[in-house]
Protein backbone atom coordinates (compact mmCIF):
# COMPACT_ATOMS: atom_id res chain seq x y z
CA UNK A 1 0.00 0.00 0.00
CA UNK A 2 0.93 3.71 -0.35
CA UNK A 3 2.08 5.60 2.59
CA UNK A 4 0.02 8.45 2.97
CA UNK A 5 2.03 11.45 4.22
CA UNK A 6 0.17 14.38 6.70
CA UNK A 7 -1.05 17.52 5.19
CA UNK A 8 1.15 19.97 4.43
CA UNK A 9 0.79 23.14 6.91
CA UNK A 10 -0.38 25.96 4.58
CA UNK A 11 1.97 28.69 4.36
CA UNK A 12 0.37 32.24 5.49
CA UNK A 13 -0.66 34.11 2.82
CA UNK A 14 -1.98 30.65 1.09
CA UNK A 15 -4.83 30.70 -0.95
CA UNK A 16 -7.41 28.93 1.44
CA UNK A 17 -8.00 25.07 -0.24
CA UNK A 18 -11.16 25.18 -1.83
CA UNK A 19 -12.62 28.37 -0.27
CA UNK A 20 -13.52 29.17 -3.93
CA UNK A 21 -12.76 28.15 -7.45
CA UNK A 22 -9.17 28.73 -8.36
CA UNK A 23 -8.07 28.27 -12.02
CA UNK A 24 -4.67 28.58 -13.82
CA UNK A 25 -3.34 28.88 -16.67
CA UNK A 26 0.40 27.44 -16.78
CA UNK A 27 2.30 27.91 -19.98
CA UNK A 28 5.97 26.77 -20.29
CA UNK A 29 7.29 29.82 -22.42
CA UNK A 30 9.01 28.35 -25.06
CA UNK A 31 7.59 30.18 -27.92
CA UNK A 32 4.67 31.85 -28.65
CA UNK A 33 1.07 31.74 -27.40
CA UNK A 34 -0.60 29.16 -29.72
CA UNK A 35 -4.23 29.27 -30.22
CA UNK A 36 -4.73 25.85 -28.12
CA UNK A 37 -2.97 27.46 -25.07
CA UNK A 38 -5.25 30.70 -25.12
CA UNK A 39 -8.14 28.61 -25.65
CA UNK A 40 -7.22 26.42 -22.19
CA UNK A 41 -5.98 30.16 -21.16
CA UNK A 42 -9.85 31.08 -21.40
CA UNK A 43 -11.24 27.82 -20.40
CA UNK A 44 -9.56 28.45 -17.02
CA UNK A 45 -10.01 32.34 -16.66
CA UNK A 46 -14.33 32.03 -17.63
CA UNK A 47 -14.17 29.45 -15.25
CA UNK A 48 -12.44 31.03 -12.37
CA UNK A 49 -15.00 34.07 -13.16
CA UNK A 50 -18.17 32.97 -13.59
CA UNK A 51 -17.80 31.52 -10.23
CA UNK A 52 -16.26 34.47 -8.63
CA UNK A 53 -12.92 32.82 -8.21
CA UNK A 54 -9.17 33.29 -8.70
CA UNK A 55 -7.06 32.92 -12.25
CA UNK A 56 -3.80 32.41 -11.76
CA UNK A 57 -0.91 32.53 -14.05
CA UNK A 58 2.29 30.94 -13.66
CA UNK A 59 5.42 30.35 -15.54
CA UNK A 60 6.44 26.85 -16.20
CA UNK A 61 9.98 27.73 -16.70
CA UNK A 62 12.08 24.86 -15.70
CA UNK A 63 13.16 23.71 -19.44
CA UNK A 64 15.84 26.39 -18.72
CA UNK A 65 17.80 25.87 -22.00
CA UNK A 66 13.99 26.45 -24.03
CA UNK A 67 12.82 28.85 -22.11
CA UNK A 68 12.95 33.02 -22.91
CA UNK A 69 11.98 36.18 -21.77
CA UNK A 70 10.50 36.75 -24.94
CA UNK A 71 8.19 34.18 -24.55
CA UNK A 72 7.01 35.06 -21.17
CA UNK A 73 6.47 38.74 -22.41
CA UNK A 74 4.73 37.45 -25.99
CA UNK A 75 2.25 35.37 -23.88
CA UNK A 76 1.49 38.01 -21.27
CA UNK A 77 0.86 40.24 -24.76
CA UNK A 78 -0.82 38.07 -26.67
CA UNK A 79 -2.96 37.26 -23.17
CA UNK A 80 -4.24 40.92 -22.70
CA UNK A 81 -4.93 41.46 -26.09
CA UNK A 82 -7.88 38.78 -25.91
CA UNK A 83 -8.84 40.37 -22.40
CA UNK A 84 -7.65 37.60 -20.12
CA UNK A 85 -6.39 39.37 -16.98
CA UNK A 86 -5.14 37.00 -14.07
CA UNK A 87 -5.65 37.67 -10.55
CA UNK A 88 -2.43 35.85 -9.63
CA UNK A 89 1.01 35.87 -11.45
CA UNK A 90 3.50 38.07 -13.37
CA UNK A 91 3.49 41.53 -13.62
CA UNK A 92 2.05 42.74 -16.91
CA UNK A 93 4.52 45.86 -16.27
CA UNK A 94 7.36 44.48 -15.09
CA UNK A 95 7.48 40.62 -16.90
CA UNK A 96 11.15 39.71 -16.08
CA UNK A 97 10.36 40.20 -12.75
CA UNK A 98 10.25 36.67 -11.36
CA UNK A 99 9.98 37.16 -7.91
CA UNK A 100 6.39 38.92 -8.00
CA UNK A 101 3.60 38.04 -6.23
CA UNK A 102 1.99 37.81 -2.47
CA UNK A 103 1.63 34.28 -3.36
CA UNK A 104 4.44 33.58 -5.65
CA UNK A 105 6.81 33.42 -7.08
CA UNK A 106 4.58 32.45 -9.93
CA UNK A 107 7.98 31.31 -11.91
CA UNK A 108 9.00 28.05 -10.97
CA UNK A 109 12.30 28.45 -11.57
CA UNK A 110 12.19 30.74 -8.59
CA UNK A 111 10.67 28.15 -6.31
CA UNK A 112 13.48 25.32 -6.13
CA UNK A 113 13.30 25.08 -2.42
CA UNK A 114 10.05 24.27 -2.36
CA UNK A 115 10.27 21.20 -4.42
CA UNK A 116 12.98 19.96 -2.82
CA UNK A 117 11.67 20.63 0.78
CA UNK A 118 8.81 17.90 -1.02
CA UNK A 119 10.94 16.28 -2.85
CA UNK A 120 12.91 15.51 0.52
CA UNK A 121 9.42 13.89 2.37
CA UNK A 122 8.62 11.83 -0.55
CA UNK A 123 12.49 10.34 0.27
CA UNK A 124 11.93 10.69 3.99
CA UNK A 125 8.73 8.71 3.43
CA UNK A 126 10.65 5.98 1.04
CA UNK A 127 8.22 6.38 -1.77
CA UNK A 128 11.16 8.71 -3.81
CA UNK A 129 14.53 6.96 -5.02
CA UNK A 130 18.00 7.95 -6.90
CA UNK A 131 18.77 6.83 -9.97
CA UNK A 132 22.06 7.89 -10.99
CA UNK A 133 21.24 11.39 -9.75
CA UNK A 134 17.72 11.68 -10.78
CA UNK A 135 15.12 11.10 -8.51
CA UNK A 136 12.37 8.47 -9.12
CA UNK A 137 9.20 7.96 -7.78
CA UNK A 138 7.67 4.95 -6.92
CA UNK A 139 4.72 5.05 -8.08
CA UNK A 140 1.22 2.90 -6.06
CA UNK A 141 0.81 -0.49 -6.36
CA UNK A 142 -2.89 -0.58 -7.34
CA UNK A 143 -5.07 0.76 -9.75
CA UNK A 144 -5.61 4.45 -10.09
CA UNK A 145 -9.22 6.34 -11.04
CA UNK A 146 -9.47 10.02 -11.59
CA UNK A 147 -12.62 11.44 -11.89
CA UNK A 148 -12.77 14.01 -14.72
CA UNK A 149 -15.33 16.58 -15.14
CA UNK A 150 -16.06 16.41 -18.77
CA UNK A 151 -14.48 12.50 -19.37
CA UNK A 152 -15.91 10.74 -16.31
CA UNK A 153 -13.82 7.95 -14.56
CA UNK A 154 -10.80 6.95 -15.84
CA UNK A 155 -8.86 4.36 -14.63
CA UNK A 156 -5.06 3.74 -15.62
CA UNK A 157 -3.67 0.10 -14.57
CA UNK A 158 -1.24 -0.16 -12.25
CA UNK A 159 0.96 -2.40 -14.47
CA UNK A 160 0.86 1.21 -16.61
CA UNK A 161 1.95 3.33 -14.23
CA UNK A 162 5.85 3.06 -14.24
CA UNK A 163 8.19 4.92 -11.59
CA UNK A 164 9.09 8.40 -12.80
CA UNK A 165 11.69 10.85 -12.74
CA UNK A 166 10.33 14.31 -10.75
CA UNK A 167 13.51 15.77 -10.12
CA UNK A 168 16.59 15.76 -12.66
CA UNK A 169 20.10 15.41 -11.62
CA UNK A 170 20.91 19.48 -12.42
CA UNK A 171 18.28 20.02 -9.32
CA UNK A 172 15.34 20.84 -11.89
CA UNK A 173 11.78 19.27 -10.97
CA UNK A 174 10.49 17.84 -13.96
CA UNK A 175 6.84 19.18 -14.95
CA UNK A 176 4.97 16.44 -13.06
CA UNK A 177 6.79 17.31 -9.71
CA UNK A 178 6.55 21.19 -9.96
CA UNK A 179 2.73 21.33 -11.60
CA UNK A 180 1.35 19.00 -8.69
CA UNK A 181 2.92 20.73 -5.88
CA UNK A 182 2.24 24.12 -7.60
CA UNK A 183 -1.22 23.72 -7.79
CA UNK A 184 -1.65 22.25 -4.50
CA UNK A 185 -0.10 24.86 -3.05
CA UNK A 186 -1.95 27.48 -4.80
CA UNK A 187 -4.54 26.41 -4.08
CA UNK A 188 -5.84 25.13 -7.51
CA UNK A 189 -9.66 23.43 -6.99
CA UNK A 190 -9.81 23.13 -10.95
CA UNK A 191 -7.45 21.88 -13.50
CA UNK A 192 -8.83 22.48 -17.08
CA UNK A 193 -6.39 21.42 -19.67
CA UNK A 194 -6.06 19.96 -22.98
CA UNK A 195 -6.66 16.25 -22.98
CA UNK A 196 -2.93 15.42 -23.80
CA UNK A 197 -2.47 15.98 -20.35
CA UNK A 198 -5.23 12.78 -19.52
CA UNK A 199 -2.67 10.35 -18.59
CA UNK A 200 -0.45 12.72 -16.92
CA UNK A 201 -3.08 13.33 -14.62
CA UNK A 202 -2.59 10.03 -12.83
CA UNK A 203 0.85 10.28 -12.12
CA UNK A 204 0.01 13.59 -10.47
CA UNK A 205 -2.97 12.15 -8.43
CA UNK A 206 -0.34 9.31 -7.63
CA UNK A 207 1.63 12.26 -5.94
CA UNK A 208 -0.68 14.07 -4.77
CA UNK A 209 -1.91 11.49 -2.86
CA UNK A 210 1.59 10.20 -1.87
CA UNK A 211 1.95 13.89 -0.86
CA UNK A 212 -0.98 13.83 1.13
CA UNK A 213 -2.08 16.87 -0.83
CA UNK A 214 -5.58 17.26 -2.41
CA UNK A 215 -6.36 16.30 -6.32
CA UNK A 216 -7.92 18.99 -7.66
CA UNK A 217 -10.67 18.44 -10.39
CA UNK A 218 -9.13 17.66 -13.67
CA UNK A 219 -11.22 18.68 -16.56
CA UNK A 220 -9.71 17.41 -19.62
CA UNK A 221 -10.93 19.44 -23.33
CA UNK A 222 -10.37 18.17 -26.56
CA UNK A 223 -7.58 18.53 -28.68
CA UNK A 224 -7.66 20.97 -31.71
CA UNK A 225 -6.75 19.94 -34.63
CA UNK A 226 -6.79 21.31 -38.59
CA UNK A 227 -9.32 20.30 -40.69
CA UNK A 228 -7.39 17.53 -42.52
CA UNK A 229 -7.08 15.86 -38.87
CA UNK A 230 -3.42 17.05 -38.69
CA UNK A 231 -1.64 17.91 -35.66
CA UNK A 232 -2.21 22.15 -35.88
CA UNK A 233 1.49 23.53 -35.16
CA UNK A 234 3.80 25.71 -36.01
CA UNK A 235 5.32 23.31 -38.43
CA UNK A 236 1.99 24.01 -40.96
CA UNK A 237 3.99 27.90 -41.56
CA UNK A 238 6.68 25.87 -42.75
CA UNK A 239 5.31 23.55 -44.60
CA UNK A 240 3.28 25.97 -46.83
CA UNK A 241 6.24 28.32 -47.67
CA UNK A 242 8.17 25.19 -48.80
CA UNK A 243 5.00 23.92 -50.80
CA UNK A 244 4.98 26.96 -52.46
CA UNK A 245 8.51 27.57 -52.57
CA UNK A 246 9.05 24.23 -54.94
CA UNK A 247 5.86 24.72 -57.05
CA UNK A 248 7.58 28.26 -58.15
CA UNK A 249 10.71 26.08 -58.30
CA UNK A 250 9.29 23.64 -60.92
CA UNK A 251 7.61 26.14 -63.12
CA UNK A 252 10.96 28.04 -62.90
CA UNK A 253 14.59 27.39 -61.17
CA UNK A 254 16.21 27.87 -58.06
CA UNK A 255 18.21 30.39 -59.80
CA UNK A 256 14.80 32.32 -59.83
CA UNK A 257 13.79 31.66 -56.65
CA UNK A 258 16.93 33.05 -55.50
CA UNK A 259 16.04 36.14 -57.65
CA UNK A 260 12.96 36.86 -56.48
CA UNK A 261 13.93 36.68 -52.75
CA UNK A 262 17.10 39.21 -53.30
CA UNK A 263 14.56 41.76 -56.09
CA UNK A 264 12.00 41.48 -53.11
CA UNK A 265 14.77 42.72 -50.80
CA UNK A 266 15.73 40.40 -48.53
CA UNK A 267 19.37 40.11 -49.57
CA UNK A 268 20.23 39.51 -45.54
CA UNK A 269 18.71 35.85 -46.22
CA UNK A 270 21.14 35.13 -49.17
CA UNK A 271 24.23 37.28 -48.00
CA UNK A 272 26.67 34.56 -47.77
CA UNK A 273 26.67 31.02 -48.22
CA UNK A 274 25.81 29.52 -45.47
CA UNK A 275 22.44 31.34 -45.78
CA UNK A 276 22.30 30.47 -49.43
CA UNK A 277 22.42 26.73 -47.74
CA UNK A 278 19.67 27.47 -44.91
CA UNK A 279 17.27 28.03 -47.95
CA UNK A 280 18.40 24.80 -49.55
CA UNK A 281 18.08 22.71 -46.70
CA UNK A 282 14.42 24.51 -45.96
CA UNK A 283 13.36 23.23 -49.40
CA UNK A 284 14.87 19.82 -49.13
CA UNK A 285 12.80 19.68 -45.83
CA UNK A 286 15.98 19.50 -43.71
CA UNK A 287 14.95 22.76 -41.60
CA UNK A 288 11.76 24.44 -40.64
CA UNK A 289 13.50 27.63 -40.05
CA UNK A 290 11.01 30.09 -39.20
CA UNK A 291 12.35 32.97 -40.93
CA UNK A 292 13.03 31.72 -44.18
CA UNK A 293 9.54 30.79 -44.19
CA UNK A 294 8.62 34.48 -43.81
CA UNK A 295 10.73 35.51 -46.29
CA UNK A 296 9.72 33.04 -48.96
CA UNK A 297 5.99 33.93 -47.93
CA UNK A 298 6.57 37.87 -48.43
CA UNK A 299 8.86 37.27 -52.03
CA UNK A 300 6.00 34.83 -53.10
CA UNK A 301 3.08 37.36 -51.92
CA UNK A 302 1.72 34.24 -49.96
CA UNK A 303 0.22 34.40 -46.44
CA UNK A 304 1.28 31.77 -44.03
CA UNK A 305 -1.23 29.87 -42.10
CA UNK A 306 -2.03 31.52 -38.57
CA UNK A 307 -1.19 29.19 -35.93
CA UNK A 308 -0.45 31.66 -32.76
CA UNK A 309 -2.46 34.04 -31.58
CA UNK A 310 0.12 36.65 -32.61
CA UNK A 311 -0.34 35.40 -36.33
CA UNK A 312 -4.06 36.06 -35.65
CA UNK A 313 -2.96 39.56 -34.63
CA UNK A 314 -0.77 40.28 -37.26
CA UNK A 315 -3.18 39.37 -39.81
CA UNK A 316 -5.84 41.86 -38.33
CA UNK A 317 -8.29 39.79 -36.34
CA UNK A 318 -10.28 41.56 -33.52
CA UNK A 319 -9.34 40.34 -30.45
CA UNK A 320 -13.32 39.56 -29.65
CA UNK A 321 -13.55 37.70 -32.59
CA UNK A 322 -10.98 34.85 -31.98
CA UNK A 323 -12.09 34.79 -28.21
CA UNK A 324 -15.77 34.04 -29.57
CA UNK A 325 -14.17 31.62 -31.82
CA UNK A 326 -11.51 29.89 -29.79
CA UNK A 327 -14.30 29.21 -26.99
CA UNK A 328 -16.35 27.13 -29.41
CA UNK A 329 -13.74 24.60 -29.66
CA UNK A 330 -14.94 22.14 -27.44
CA UNK A 331 -17.19 23.94 -25.83
CA UNK A 332 -20.97 25.44 -26.72
CA UNK A 333 -23.50 27.60 -24.92
CA UNK A 334 -26.27 25.88 -26.70
CA UNK A 335 -29.37 26.70 -27.61
CA UNK A 336 -27.56 27.17 -31.29
CA UNK A 337 -25.97 30.58 -30.28
CA UNK A 338 -22.88 30.58 -32.08
CA UNK A 339 -21.78 34.36 -31.59
CA UNK A 340 -20.97 35.96 -28.37
CA UNK A 341 -18.92 38.11 -26.34
CA UNK A 342 -16.48 37.78 -23.38
CA UNK A 343 -19.04 38.70 -20.95
CA UNK A 344 -21.98 35.94 -22.11
CA UNK A 345 -19.16 33.33 -22.03
CA UNK A 346 -18.54 34.02 -18.45
CA UNK A 347 -22.38 34.09 -17.76
CA UNK A 348 -22.54 30.70 -19.36
CA UNK A 349 -19.15 28.99 -19.47
CA UNK A 350 -19.95 25.29 -17.77
CA UNK A 351 -17.75 22.33 -17.88
CA UNK A 352 -21.11 19.72 -18.71
CA UNK A 353 -21.38 21.57 -22.14
CA UNK A 354 -17.62 21.04 -22.71
CA UNK A 355 -17.08 18.46 -25.35
CA UNK A 356 -15.17 15.05 -25.64
CA UNK A 357 -14.44 14.74 -29.22
CA UNK A 358 -11.51 16.39 -30.92
CA UNK A 359 -12.35 20.09 -32.52
CA UNK A 360 -11.82 21.26 -35.88
CA UNK A 361 -9.95 24.51 -36.97
CA UNK A 362 -12.16 26.17 -39.63
CA UNK A 363 -10.24 29.24 -40.47
CA UNK A 364 -12.81 30.13 -42.94
CA UNK A 365 -15.56 30.29 -39.90
CA UNK A 366 -12.89 32.52 -38.20
CA UNK A 367 -12.61 34.62 -40.81
CA UNK A 368 -16.57 34.70 -41.09
CA UNK A 369 -16.63 36.02 -37.51
CA UNK A 370 -13.93 38.35 -37.48
CA UNK A 371 -15.61 40.03 -41.16
CA UNK A 372 -19.01 40.03 -38.67
CA UNK A 373 -17.26 41.40 -35.99
CA UNK A 374 -15.79 44.46 -38.00
CA UNK A 375 -18.78 45.06 -39.72
CA UNK A 376 -20.84 45.34 -36.20
CA UNK A 377 -18.41 47.79 -34.83
CA UNK A 378 -19.49 51.41 -34.21
CA UNK A 379 -18.10 53.34 -36.77
CA UNK A 380 -15.93 55.08 -34.04
CA UNK A 381 -14.78 51.98 -32.61
CA UNK A 382 -13.26 50.82 -36.22
CA UNK A 383 -11.08 53.45 -36.74
CA UNK A 384 -9.62 53.12 -33.25
CA UNK A 385 -9.11 49.23 -34.20
CA UNK A 386 -7.92 50.27 -37.65
CA UNK A 387 -5.44 52.95 -36.31
CA UNK A 388 -3.83 51.00 -33.75
CA UNK A 389 -3.96 48.15 -35.73
CA UNK A 390 -2.11 49.82 -38.92
CA UNK A 391 0.26 51.74 -36.58
CA UNK A 392 1.55 48.67 -35.17
CA UNK A 393 1.80 46.51 -38.02
CA UNK A 394 1.35 48.23 -41.35
CA UNK A 395 3.61 51.31 -40.50
CA UNK A 396 5.05 52.21 -43.99
CA UNK A 397 1.59 52.28 -45.32
CA UNK A 398 0.10 53.78 -42.72
CA UNK A 399 2.76 56.88 -42.35
CA UNK A 400 0.63 57.82 -46.30
CA UNK A 401 -2.60 58.13 -45.12
CA UNK A 402 -2.70 61.70 -44.35
CA UNK A 403 -5.18 63.59 -41.71
CA UNK A 404 -7.57 64.20 -44.43
CA UNK A 405 -7.61 60.80 -45.76
CA UNK A 406 -8.07 59.00 -42.47
CA UNK A 407 -11.50 59.26 -41.86
CA UNK A 408 -12.77 59.13 -45.33
CA UNK A 409 -11.36 55.51 -45.76
CA UNK A 410 -12.75 54.34 -42.95
CA UNK A 411 -15.83 55.43 -44.07
CA UNK A 412 -14.80 53.79 -47.48
CA UNK A 413 -13.12 50.44 -45.95
CA UNK A 414 -15.58 49.95 -42.33
CA UNK A 415 -18.10 47.75 -44.20
CA UNK A 416 -15.70 46.26 -46.88
CA UNK A 417 -12.77 44.47 -44.44
CA UNK A 418 -12.98 41.43 -42.81
CA UNK A 419 -9.39 42.16 -41.56
CA UNK A 420 -7.92 45.16 -40.35
CA UNK A 421 -5.16 44.65 -42.66
CA UNK A 422 -7.33 44.88 -45.58
CA UNK A 423 -8.30 48.96 -45.29
CA UNK A 424 -4.23 49.48 -46.73
CA UNK A 425 -4.12 46.10 -48.57
CA UNK A 426 -7.06 46.59 -50.65
CA UNK A 427 -7.35 50.40 -51.04
CA UNK A 428 -3.79 50.44 -51.34
CA UNK A 429 -3.93 52.20 -54.25
CA UNK A 430 -5.71 55.18 -52.70
CA UNK A 431 -1.98 56.05 -51.13
CA UNK A 432 0.33 55.23 -53.67
CA UNK A 433 2.24 58.19 -55.32
CA UNK A 434 0.26 58.98 -58.17
CA UNK A 435 2.95 57.87 -60.94
CA UNK A 436 2.96 54.45 -59.19
CA UNK A 437 -0.20 52.73 -60.43
CA UNK A 438 -0.14 50.03 -61.80
CA UNK A 439 -2.89 49.64 -64.73
CA UNK A 440 -4.60 46.50 -65.40
CA UNK A 441 -4.13 45.43 -68.95
CA UNK A 442 -7.46 44.01 -69.72
CA UNK A 443 -9.46 46.54 -67.30
CA UNK A 444 -7.30 49.24 -69.35
CA UNK A 445 -8.61 47.47 -72.50
CA UNK A 446 -12.22 46.44 -71.80
CA UNK A 447 -12.57 50.12 -70.49
CA UNK A 448 -10.59 52.73 -72.32
CA UNK A 449 -9.16 51.09 -75.27
CA UNK A 450 -12.50 49.37 -76.85
CA UNK A 451 -14.33 51.05 -79.39
CA UNK A 452 -11.21 53.12 -80.72
CA UNK A 453 -10.34 54.79 -77.48
CA UNK A 454 -13.95 55.31 -76.80
CA UNK A 455 -12.94 55.12 -72.94
CA UNK A 456 -10.14 58.12 -73.30
CA UNK A 457 -12.45 60.30 -75.03
CA UNK A 458 -14.89 59.93 -71.73
CA UNK A 459 -11.83 60.67 -69.59
CA UNK A 460 -10.50 63.43 -71.78
CA UNK A 461 -14.11 65.35 -71.34
CA UNK A 462 -13.96 64.53 -67.54
CA UNK A 463 -10.41 65.94 -67.56
CA UNK A 464 -10.92 69.24 -68.79
CA UNK A 465 -14.68 69.44 -66.25
CA UNK A 466 -12.70 68.30 -63.35
CA UNK A 467 -10.06 71.15 -63.68
CA UNK A 468 -12.59 73.45 -63.43
CA UNK A 469 -14.52 72.00 -60.22
CA UNK A 470 -14.30 73.96 -57.42
CA UNK A 471 -14.56 73.57 -54.61
CA UNK A 472 -14.11 69.44 -54.67
CA UNK A 473 -15.46 67.02 -52.80
CA UNK A 474 -16.67 63.55 -53.58
CA UNK A 475 -20.44 64.87 -54.28
CA UNK A 476 -19.17 67.43 -57.45
CA UNK A 477 -17.27 64.77 -58.53
CA UNK A 478 -20.01 62.45 -58.78
CA UNK A 479 -22.24 65.30 -60.51
CA UNK A 480 -19.69 66.30 -63.24
CA UNK A 481 -20.08 62.12 -63.63
CA UNK A 482 -23.89 61.87 -63.75
CA UNK A 483 -24.13 65.46 -65.91
CA UNK A 484 -21.61 63.84 -68.34
CA UNK A 485 -23.39 60.24 -68.80
CA UNK A 486 -26.97 62.16 -69.09
CA UNK A 487 -25.26 64.79 -71.90
CA UNK A 488 -23.79 61.96 -74.02
CA UNK A 489 -26.85 59.41 -73.49
CA UNK A 490 -24.56 56.82 -72.13
CA UNK A 491 -25.06 55.05 -68.83
CA UNK A 492 -23.47 56.32 -65.99
CA UNK A 493 -21.31 53.15 -65.77
CA UNK A 494 -19.53 54.03 -69.01
CA UNK A 495 -18.29 56.99 -67.49
CA UNK A 496 -17.33 55.85 -64.05
CA UNK A 497 -15.36 52.87 -65.05
CA UNK A 498 -12.87 54.79 -67.50
CA UNK A 499 -12.58 57.30 -64.60
CA UNK A 500 -12.11 54.12 -61.63
CA UNK A 501 -9.53 52.50 -63.97
CA UNK A 502 -7.95 55.77 -64.55
CA UNK A 503 -7.64 56.54 -60.76
CA UNK A 504 -7.37 52.85 -59.09
CA UNK A 505 -5.37 50.90 -62.04
CA UNK A 506 -8.65 48.68 -61.78
CA UNK A 507 -12.23 47.87 -61.77
CA UNK A 508 -12.58 47.83 -58.38
CA UNK A 509 -12.84 50.52 -55.88
CA UNK A 510 -15.45 52.11 -53.29
CA UNK A 511 -17.97 54.11 -54.45
CA UNK A 512 -16.34 56.88 -57.26
CA UNK A 513 -17.70 59.73 -55.26
CA UNK A 514 -15.71 58.05 -52.21
CA UNK A 515 -12.89 57.11 -53.69
CA UNK A 516 -12.68 60.77 -55.49
CA UNK A 517 -12.94 62.57 -52.08
CA UNK A 518 -10.15 60.75 -50.75
CA UNK A 519 -8.09 61.19 -53.48
CA UNK A 520 -8.36 65.11 -53.82
CA UNK A 521 -8.43 67.36 -56.91
CA UNK A 522 -5.11 67.25 -57.62
CA UNK A 523 -4.15 63.21 -57.60
CA UNK A 524 -7.44 62.52 -59.36
CA UNK A 525 -5.89 65.27 -62.46
CA UNK A 526 -2.67 63.73 -61.97
CA UNK A 527 -3.87 60.44 -62.32
CA UNK A 528 -6.04 60.82 -65.27
CA UNK A 529 -3.16 62.77 -67.23
CA UNK A 530 -1.39 59.83 -66.39
CA UNK A 531 -3.68 57.32 -67.74
CA UNK A 532 -4.03 59.72 -70.56
CA UNK A 533 -0.53 58.90 -71.92
CA UNK A 534 -1.28 55.41 -72.30
CA UNK A 535 -3.62 55.74 -75.33
CA UNK A 536 -0.65 57.72 -76.96
CA UNK A 537 1.33 55.21 -76.27
CA UNK A 538 -1.54 52.68 -77.52
CA UNK A 539 -1.36 54.78 -80.68
CA UNK A 540 1.81 54.52 -81.41
N1 LIG B 1 3.38 23.76 -18.70
C1 LIG B 1 2.43 22.77 -19.13
C2 LIG B 1 2.14 22.97 -20.60
O1 LIG B 1 2.37 24.04 -21.12
C3 LIG B 1 1.16 22.91 -18.33
C4 LIG B 1 0.21 21.80 -18.50
C5 LIG B 1 -0.83 21.86 -17.40
O2 LIG B 1 -1.75 22.65 -17.55
O3 LIG B 1 -0.70 21.14 -16.44
O4 LIG B 1 1.74 22.05 -21.27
Amino acid sequence: GVTRLLPLRYNPGMTEPNSKVVTRFAPSPTGALHVGGARTALFNWAFARKHGGQFILRIEDTDQTRSTDESVTGILDDMAWLGIDWDQGPDPADPANRQIGDRGPYFQSQRLDIYKEHLQRLIDAGLAYDDGGAMRFRTPDHDLTIDDAVLGEVTVKCADLEDFIIMKSDGFPTYHFAVVIDDALMGATHVLRGQEHLSNSHKHAALLDALGLERPTWAHIPLIFNMDSSKMSKRDKAKTARKTAKEFIQQNDMKSLVEKLVAADWIALLSNEQENNLLDEFVNKKNDEMRVAKHLADALSITLPEIEVADFRASGYLPGALLNYLALLGWSPGDDIEKFDRDFLVERFDLSRCGKSNSKFDREKLFRFNADAIAELPTDEFKTQWRSYAEQFQPELFAKVTDERFDPMALAYHQRSRTLAEPLNIGRFLIENDDDIEYDEKAVKKNLKKNDGEGFGVLKELRSRYADCDPWSGDAAHKVVHDLAEEMSIKMGKVAQPLRVAVSGSTVSPPIDQTLEILGKSSTLARIDRCLTLQTAAAE
